[in-house]
């Protein structure tokens, strides 16, 4: 679908002629998240500056019948914020301003571009922080964390985005500006706020949230414990929940991750060792204290070849950077990689663990896994090598394999990073027809006329006649549209 000189001179007038990309060139950069299998350039991209534009947005689009794709950071893993089916591409980073801080009520209000760690770096000082911390947090928006309901290393005891947020504006798929939520708690009706956060751009664009803010824990300990095999961790994991100790974060990385990320960040992780537990305490110093102590026990009841507590800030900060920037680590290990993001039920991780190995063997693939492990949620990276005739299709085979092996012991199609384009085919492995026909008629009720990121999160159903189906040819093959 090409546009109309009319629609771009009409986006021009909404957001200015520096709020308009319509160049290839321009356009080449948005043409795919993180997941860049699924390509599809805008074409245009409109940067509105406030919510009046992106109302003006929306109702011209819905007047000329045009697709409308959010875009925040561009760091999703799942083929989100891309074009399936062209049309206008609404870039949010221009909205990125924190509109209030509201420390009495422990919240703040923001614009869905703002930076993640933006918002704990501007409430810091006062003793507070905002709890998601996606490992991309460096850089993904917080309008893009609440589209995906993201997750991260401290969300086993902070909970996920969802749980942080307490109130949204949204220019819906219809063109209405609605206020989901609030700052006061047990609003009546629907929780219409709930089914909103984690909807992918599918109902409308996110245009203010209001989050919670928590206090700054008296005291942190981050232990580090290495052991001669990823079961033995795997049952230490399991061995720290059952005794009642909820960690902020319950992190694990095997073997391969660790050489990666030794060799190029140099984070101290034991380079022998087979896998690694990164458990972080916080809370009060009491407490914290005694919950380390017993952690580091029964990792050394689980046979730790070593535990060993971070002893300072510098020492706790160089063991989370290992472990935050372990995706940029592995590619020196393999110019490219899958990855997986599924859940199991955490009791299921050593059995999944064996499963992964066994995968990694059978369609002789090398496998590094770095993952929130308090959680079950796996994030094996497949390693391949695309100019090696055969690997990539080795490694795709294994991935199914993977999201097959996770769903038969009873876990999810997909963690925290959301289904996109990438997971939509995988969903009829988890809900039934009716569970997907009635999230079809509940899409509907936002955007009536399915023009809100088509393709996304929702798989063609042959009971739907709804479902949409735009005529663009280049998607890969077994992409839904
Ligand atoms: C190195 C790395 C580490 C990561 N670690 C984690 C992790 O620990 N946990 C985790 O959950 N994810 C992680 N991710 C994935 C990604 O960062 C998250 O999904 C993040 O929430 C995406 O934010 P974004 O601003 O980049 O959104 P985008 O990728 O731009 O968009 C994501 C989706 O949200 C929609 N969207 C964006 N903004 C809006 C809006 N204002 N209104 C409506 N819809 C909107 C888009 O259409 C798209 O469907 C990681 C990614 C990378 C590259």
């Amino acid at each position: 679908m090409a546009l109309t000189r009319s629609v771009l001179d009409a986006l021009e007038r909404i957001v200015g002629p520096d709020g308009v990309v319509s160049t290839p060139e321009g356009r080449l950069v948005y043409e795919c998240d993180m997941h860049t299998f699924y390509k599809g350039a805008p074409d245009v991209v409109a940067l509105p500056g406030s919510t009046e534009q992106v109302e003006a947005i929306v109702r011209l689009c819905r007047r000329e019948r045009v697709p409308i794709v959010p875009r925040g950071s561009g760091t999703g893993l799942i083929g989100g914020a891309m074009a399936a089916a062209g049309g206008v591409m609404v870039g949010m980073n221009r909205m990125d301003r924190i509109l209030e801080v509201d420390l009495p009520n422990r919240c703040a209000t923001v614009e869905p571009g703002l930076i993640n760690l933006w918002l704990t770096k501007a409430v810091q000082d006062r003793g507070y922080f905002f709890a998601p911390d996606p490992s991309s947090q460096m850089v993904s928006s917080i309008g893009g964390n609440v589209s995906t309901n993201a997750g991260g290393p401290h969300c086993l005891k902070y909970g996920i985005t969802v749980n942080h947020v307490l109130g949204l504006e949204v220019v819906t798929g219809a063109g209405e500006r609605v206020q989901l939520g609030g700052t006061v708690v047990d609003r009546p009706g629907y929780d219409v706020l709930g089914v909103t956060v984690g909807a992918e751009g599918t109902f409308g664009l996110v245009t203010a949230i209001t989050v919670r803010l928590l206090h700054v824990p008296e005291a942190v300990k981050t232990v580090l414990a290495s052991f001669t095999s990823i079961e033995r961790a795997s049952e230490a994991v399991s061995g720290i929940i059952a005794a009642g100790i909820i960690p902020a974060a319950l992190e694990m990385l095997d073997e391969l991750m660790i050489q990666a990320i030794e060799a190029g960040i140099g984070a101290g992780y034991p380079k022998g060792a087979a896998a690694v537990l990164l458990i972080e305490l916080d809370g009060p110093t009491a407490e914290v204290d005694s919950q380390a102590e017993r952690a580091a026990a029964i990792c050394r009841e689980r046979g730790a070849l070593d535990v060993r507590v971070a002893r300072d800030d510098a020492e706790r900060a160089l063991l989370w950077k290992g472990r935050k920037e372990a995706a940029g680590a592995v590619g020196r290990l393999a110019p490219t990689y899958l990855l997986q993001d599924a859940v199991v039920p955490r009791s299921k991780l050593p059995a999944i663990m064996r499963e992964v190995l066994a995968i990694g063997e059978r369609h002789r693939v090398q496998i590094a896994n770095v993952f929130h492990a308090g959680d079950g949620n796996l994030h094996p990276l497949i390693l391949y090598d695309d100019r090696r005739p055969g690997e990539l299709e080795r490694a795709k085979a294994a991935n199914e394999e993977l999201l097959r092996a996770c769903i038969a012991m009873g876990g999810t199609v997909t963690g925290e990073h959301g289904v996109g384009i990438d997971k939509a085919k995988n969903l009829p492995l988890q809900y039934g027809e009716a569970d997907l026909n009635f999230m079809y008629r509940l899409r509907g009720v936002f955007d009536p006329d399915r023009l809100m990121n088509p393709g996304k999160l929702l798989p063609s159903h042959p009971a739907c006649s709804e479902g949409f189906r735009p005529a663009r040819p280049h998607l890969p093959e077994g992409a839904w549209i």
